[in-house]
């Protein structure tokens, strides 16, 4: 049985409980993270830590810790858990105010601090990297703050189950016309030597894996470009890709129905995934 943390308890999975008043159950009044684990050390820690504090700050909630007692909390649950491969989830809720109520409660509301590990043996060698994924377009109907990284996740969730659905795996969101992001990951196309990506702001969540991402393909002289990108274009692209935390760099070989480039995964993609994973590991604390 897992050992998780509740409010500053290290507690076996099935003795952990949250309030039923509490803001994350009643209104999805929370935030979020997830941190991969390779080796049994956490990647890019503080990359996450910065998103939490602006998620936080988005909110206008406090910091439930210091960064020094996240990272002790995380350290603690991969070494009790025996976490080889695999991921620390996070979140921080508004707490629990004793009732329902729209409002904010106080300030000084103490916030919910959970978090657990899941054991995802192999996950670098995920199946998926070999055939490479295929997508759905669906329609962007989420909520307009996509930058802060909330638990309020049903349509994404729907979204994906609509992939499932259509015989695919995930499902690129579109809103103007244009891609915004996967269901859990951000959307990227290759054309060339360059890479094109959505330009951060509201409609997207800024992810840990973008930022690394189009670091190590600048560095090395690749072209980036971000901004926004038609299916149609992303359908005509060389290759196409996702990246997230526990999904790194993952190739995309269909869109729609319709092959991207060869219709297998493509050699810019298996580079970047390879660069992403190398430095990755090396930086892992
Ligand atoms: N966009 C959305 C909507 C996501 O849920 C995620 C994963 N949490 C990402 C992008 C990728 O972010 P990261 O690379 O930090 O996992």
């Amino acid at each position: 049985m897992r050992t998780v943390y509740v409010n500053g308890h290290y507690l076996p999975e099935s003795e952990a409980t949250v309030s039923i008043f509490d803001r994350g159950f009643l209104m999805s009044d929370g935030v979020y993270e997830v941190t991969s684990v390779l080796d049994g050390k956490l990647i890019d820690f503080p990359g996450h830590t910065a998103r939490l504090h602006r998620s936080l700050a988005e909110m206008d909630m406090a910091a439930p810790c210091s960064d020094d007692d996240l990272l002790a909390i995380h350290r603690e649950l991969v070494m009790r858990n025996a976490i080889h491969d695999g991921l620390v989830y996070l979140q921080v809720t508004r707490g629990n105010p004793g009732d329902r109520d729209f409002a904010f409660p106080p300030a000084d509301t103490p916030p919910t601090l959970v978090l657990f590990t899941q054991s995802k043996p192999g996950i670098t060698q995920s199946p998926l990297a070999k055939t490479g994924m295929k997508v759905i377009s669906i329609e962007d109907a989420r909520w307009g703050r996509r930058d802060i990284k909330t638990v309020q996740l049903l349509y994404p969730s729907m979204g994906k189950m609509m992939a499932k659905k259509a015989g695919c795996d995930d499902a690129w969101m579109v809103e103007d016309g244009h891609v915004t992001e996967g269901t859990s990951n951000n959307a990227y196309i290759v054309v060339g030597n360059r890479i094109i990506t959505r330009h951060l702001g509201n409609a997207i969540l800024s992810g840990i894996t973008r930022t690394a991402v189009l670091r190590f393909a600048r560095e090395a002289q690749m072209e980036v470009e971000e901004r926004p990108f038609t299916i149609a274009e992303a359908q005509a692209a060389d290759e196409a890709f996702i990246t997230s935390a526990t999904m790194f760099v993952m190739p995309v070989v269909q869109i729609d129905g319709v092959a991207v480039g060869t219709g297998q995964p493509g050699s810019v993609v298996a580079r970047l995934r390879e660069i992403y994973l190398d430095e990755s590991r090396r930086a892992a604390i």
